[in-house]
């Protein structure tokens, strides 16, 4: 029946895992091994050569892929810093089972000094545990998906994926954006569902499946307001200072202090308000 067919499968999957532990414990060690921080402009070599081992274990699995170059970006010192390339690819052997995962190779700055108990680029295991930098966000959930997949083909089961990942998510994802309009009628034409890696379990044994999460909206205001210069004195009646309503709409609209969530009927009712009001200025 069903079941003893998928319990059979289950138990070779896992069997599989086990047998290629320590493999997989060396690799996840070479890769939090690379100090690829996206924040310090003189570690911006080790990104790259991150993304390319990403890329080389991708490959190795007999996936498509994609080193998309994203340029450069500029530093506030005026200097041009290369962008680590994206990796976007695919393995695709049933096509009607469309699957991006999205993760990220790039950590946070972080020196032994900064209060690790062990040195942050050498991955150790203390008690069962493996701790070093990246090791859960977000180096190991990336190997752990490629480990699964290679499973999976080794077992000469169907495993169906496309996938991206990125070298500059600790600085803001740059240029990612750009690349993922980009290719919103290409590469995510056929794609239903976006699958993250870059979330916690919530214990040993309760994993977090995340389905939605937050997000920033960032927005600049523009504030005009009178077109004569009134300096002081009795130049007609009441005007209106536009930094107050301003204040009063955003004090209004946006109860983050409180930590209600803005909600987006609140916000369009933000951006009419806003636009009333920006009329009423000029
Ligand atoms: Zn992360």
């Amino acid at each position: 029946n069903v079941f003893t067919i998928h319990s059979s499968i289950g138990d070779r999957f896992f069997q599989y895992i086990d047998e290629h532990q320590s493999d997989y414990i060396q690799r996840h060690k070479e890769w939090v091994a690379v100090e690829s921080d996206s924040i310090q402009p003189d570690l911006r070599k080790e990104v790259i050569r991150i993304m390319a081992l990403a890329a080389d274990r991708l490959v190795a699995l007999g996936a498509i892929v994609n080193l998309v170059n994203l340029g450069s970006h500029q530093l506030p010192d005026g200097q041009d810093l290369p962008l680590p390339p994206v990796i976007i690819g695919k393995l695709v052997v049933e096509p009607q089972n469309p699957t991006v995962t999205y993760g990220h190779v790039d950590v946070q700055p972080a020196k032994k000094e900064d209060d690790w108990k062990t040195d942050p680029y050498t991955l150790t295991e203390i008690n069962g545990n493996l701790y070093g930098h990246g090791a859960i966000d977000n180096k190991g959930p990336v190997l752990a998906w490629i480990n699964a997949v290679e499973t999976f083909k080794a077992l000469k089961l169907v495993v169906n994926f496309k996938f991206v990942i990125e070298g500059m998510e600790e600085a803001r994802s740059l240029g990612l954006g750009k690349l993922l309009q980009e290719e919103n009628q290409c590469f995510f034409s056929d794609v239903d569902y976006v699958v993250t890696l870059d979330s916690l379990w919530l214990s040993n044994k309760k994993p977090a499946f995340t389905y939605e999460s937050e997000g920033n909206a960032c927005f600049f205001v523009d504030v005009e307001c009178g077109s004569k210069y009134l300096h002081n004195g009795t130049s007609g009646g009441i005007s209106h200072e536009p930094l107050m309503d301003l204040i009063a709409l955003l004090g209004n609209n946006m109860h983050h202090c409180s930590g209600e969530v803005v909600n987006a009927s609140s916000l369009a009712a933000f951006k009419v308000g806003l636009d009333i009001a920006l009329d009423g200025m000029v």
